[in-house]
């Protein structure tokens, strides 16, 4: 679980640096993964209609990980945990790599405390380097 210091360390931080890339890292092989191309592109690898995959951008955090929609990425190699910042498996995973465990914990803890803030939880796992 995530501690008091840990919780501090984002309320000192300055706000999101907007237009910057960000990037957040796979769970299980550590691959950077562009916080942009999570949100708006990942989704049209999948097999959804063009129409879907457009419509899934405007959709709210908790909707965009609906089972339905898990299932497609899951099918395109993206595995989320409780956000799409969130990174556990994806397509450039090994096959059979498992996520690292403490890793896992740790992001699963800021997402929990952050909840639908996409901006807050890339900005501490870039810094984090998670
Ligand atoms: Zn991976």
């Amino acid at each position: 679980m995530l501690n008091q210091r840990q919780f501090d360390f984002r309320t000192a931080m300055n706000p999101p640096k907007k237009g910057n890339p960000m990037d957040v890292h796979c769970t299980t092989c550590g691959e950077p993964w562009d916080v942009y191309h999570l949100r708006h592109d990942a989704i049209f690898e999948t097999d959804l209609t063009h129409a879907e995959a457009k419509a899934w951008t405007e959709l709210s955090p908790a909707l965009r990980l609906n089972p339905r929609y898990r299932d497609k990425f899951k099918a395109a190699g993206y595995e989320f945990g409780g956000s799409i910042m969130n990174v556990l498996r994806c397509p450039g995973c090994p096959k059979g790599a498992k996520p690292d465990p403490d890793q896992a914990a740790m992001k699963a803890g800021i997402v929990e405390i952050l909840g639908d803030d996409e901006d807050g939880i890339a900005a501490i796992f870039e810094d984090q380097g998670l």
